[in-house]
């Protein structure tokens, strides 16, 4: 086989064995890899009734096609379980060096069940698993841990993805950390592994699978580097990062504000800019990635430089409280990645917390001081609260959902899909990522499917999926529906979000990776299938239509901004998106007739 290796590490904690899976070229071309393949392994694995914390839940790291070939943009891996923090199928992915290492190690990805008695890392080169013991690591921030097993491992080349003390004590939205400050950031994956007493996985190696046609890759990868180089959005992402979107963000009222109750609020403040003016940036990229995303505050304090933050974290930990202090929002960040918690999770809970203080939902005496809008202070004194699991913290750390009901509040009032924290997309603004988000195959997200970016005019012609206007719901449901597909994809292959590759270059550099002849139509259905397949996974967890909602927090109209008065109508663009899908109108679940047509018996994907 070209482009994979052919084989999983299986790795059961509790007997302290481990084994290989071999897996077949048929199972390859259908699930692809990376998150698509972790939820074909789940899927194989979970019942209704698991408990995500418990030792029955797998836990999957896996690369793709793509991950540690000579393409840019492809050093990436992807997590997968069931989610501790929505009950659902949780996926998450990041970036950096330990793609490349896993996939080098020799394995295409792990499977981890069972729950050691101790802590455990595991130590994976070229070939070779050992399942050692971590109990001397075992409270270690997610930095320090890295170091520490690099140094225990005696290779210079290991990279290690780890969680922090978040994982530990099982905090419903940790993280899981690698390359210094990269992270695989939503759905508690971190706790999960945290439950397992696994505290990290250190990986080293340099088997890395042959490819099909070298040369044609070779090509592929000259031609799409210049492409990605010269391409307006890899530009701007170099220059100041993800958060090169706030004030555009704001005037489009797409960046909320206020826990989703405005979106007016003085951008300027908190642009790319305004850090690189405050501080001294440097930027850093995931291995053989043209653009460098990535960013560092240099001397933030005397001798510390640290990571972040990207536009994400600016706006949950900035606007959605009514901060602009800068300091705080690094420190904020700082302080999530040396824990290892979703920084997005973490943001919309504790500005849920600034919600509910002045709704009179919670009081003085149940924080222990006061937190209103634009207190920053008081957000990072939560946030501590949080980390550290006391006070008020213990509640604010199982994500908004969970708040809600514990408060007795009307749960509309979580923004949420699914459990999910929404992102710092704003669906008012723009109605196809409304429908993204409420039919996102992990809940609330905006990558799959980052429909604002069609909106914005960033077109895939090859499946006419095209801008069009963005306070519109009637016509989105089919071409918000296809890029779900597509953007689904690239975390199967293993390619970054940020890279502008339409499909027929994407279907060449897999056919030439793996010898298929593969065309964009497939590269589709894939996608298709990969999100159904999520579908019938969670729906064995109680997904279906009912639960396809936004909140009324978030889907409410506003009163002020470029989008006062206007909300999206769901109703109408599920209705839609489930004609395209092949999905039962009535419940939202995929018909026995389009599960034949993908190759996905029901409950059975393999
Ligand atoms: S754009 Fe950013 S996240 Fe994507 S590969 Fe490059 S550095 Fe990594």
């Amino acid at each position: 086989m070209f482009g994979y290796h052919g084989r999983f590490l299986e790795v059961d904690l509790t007997r302290r064995q481990t084994r290989d899976l071999p897996l077949t070229e048929d199972f390859c071309r259908k699930f692809v890899g990376g998150a698509t393949m972790a939820a074909a392994l789940v899927n194989d694995r979970v019942a209704p009734g698991l408990d995500p914390l418990g030792p029955d839940n797998p836990l999957v790291m896996a690369t793709g096609p793509f991950t540690a070939s000579p393409l840019p943009m492809v050093s990436r891996y992807a997590v997968g379980a069931v989610s501790p923090l929505t009950g659902f199928w949780g996926e998450a992915t990041s970036g950096g060096v330990f793609p490349f290492r896993l996939k080098g190690s020799g394995w295409d990805g792990l499977i981890v069940t069972g729950r050691a008695d101790r802590p455990v890392y595991l130590y994976l080169k070229d070939g070779v698993a050992e399942i050692r013991d971590a109990q001397a690591f075992w409270g270690l921030d997610s930095y320090a841990v890295q170091d520490a097993l690099k140094a225990d491992t005696g290779d210079a080349e290991a990279s290690v993805a780890a969680i922090g003390p978040a994982g530990e004590k099982l905090i419903k939205y940790a993280c899981i950390m690698n390359d210094a400050g990269r992270a695989a950031g939503r759905c508690g994956l971190g706790a999960v592994m945290g439950s397992k007493n696994l505290k990290a996985v250190a990986a080293s190696g340099r088997k890395r699978p042959p490819s099909a046609d070298p040369g044609r890759v070779a090509e592929l990868a000259k031609e799409a580097v210049s492409l990605i180089s010269g391409h307006l959005v890899s530009l701007a992402l170099k220059e100041y990062g993800t958060n090169m979107y706030m004030d555009m963000g704001m005037v489009l009222a797409d960046t909320p504000a206020r826990y989703f109750t405005g979106s007016v609020f003085p951008a300027q403040a908190l642009t790319g800019q305004a850090f690189r003016k405050k501080y001294r940036i440097t930027n850093y990229a995931c291995r053989g990635c043209p653009i460098g995303c990535g960013r560092e505050v240099n001397e933030f304090k005397p001798g510390l430089k640290v990571d972040g933050p990207e536009y994400e974290t600016v706006a949950a930990f900035g606007p959605l409280v009514g901060n602009t202090d800068l300091d705080l929002i690094v420190e904020a960040n700082h302080r999530c990645n040396v824990h290892g918690v979703d920084t997005v999770s973490a943001g919309v809970s504790i500005a849920y917390a600034f919600y509910l203080f002045e709704k009179g939902g919670l009081t003085r005496d149940q924080v222990g001081f006061d937190l209103g809008w634009g207190n920053g202070p008081a957000a990072l004194k939560l946030l501590d609260l949080v980390l550290n699991q006391e006070g008020i913290g213990v509640l604010v750390s199982q994500g908004t959902l969970a708040m809600a009901k514990a408060l007795g509040r009307d749960e509309g009032e979580a923004a949420q899909v699914k459990g999910l924290e929404f992102p710092m997309h704003d669906v008012r603004s723009f109605h196809g990522q409304a429908l993204s988000y409420a039919t996102g195959p992990r809940g609330a997200c905006h990558l799959k499917g980052d429909y604002y970016n069609i909106d914005l005019g960033n077109m895939v012609i090859e499946y006419m999926i095209l801008p069009g206007d963005r306070l519109v719901s009637e016509g989105k449901g089919e071409p918000a529906a296809k890029y779900q597909s597509y953007k689904d994809l690239f975390d199967a292959l293993t390619l970054c979000k940020f890279a502008p590759l339409e499909p027929t270059r994407v279907a060449a550099m897999l056919g030439a990776l793996t010898g298929w002849a593969v065309t964009p139509e497939e590269l589709l259905a894939m996608g298709d299938r990969s999100v159904t397949l999520k579908r019938m996974l969670s729906a064995k967890f109680g997904v279906n239509r009912s639960l396809d909602r936004l909140p009324a927090i978030c889907a409410r109209a506003l009163e002020e901004g470029a989008t006062a008065g206007i909300t999206p109508d769901l109703d109408r663009m599920l209705d839609e998106y489930y004609a395209y899908r092949g999905w039962d109108p009535a419940t939202g679940l995929p018909t026995q007739a389009k599960l034949a047509e993908l190759g996905l018996t029901a409950g059975t994907p393999s």
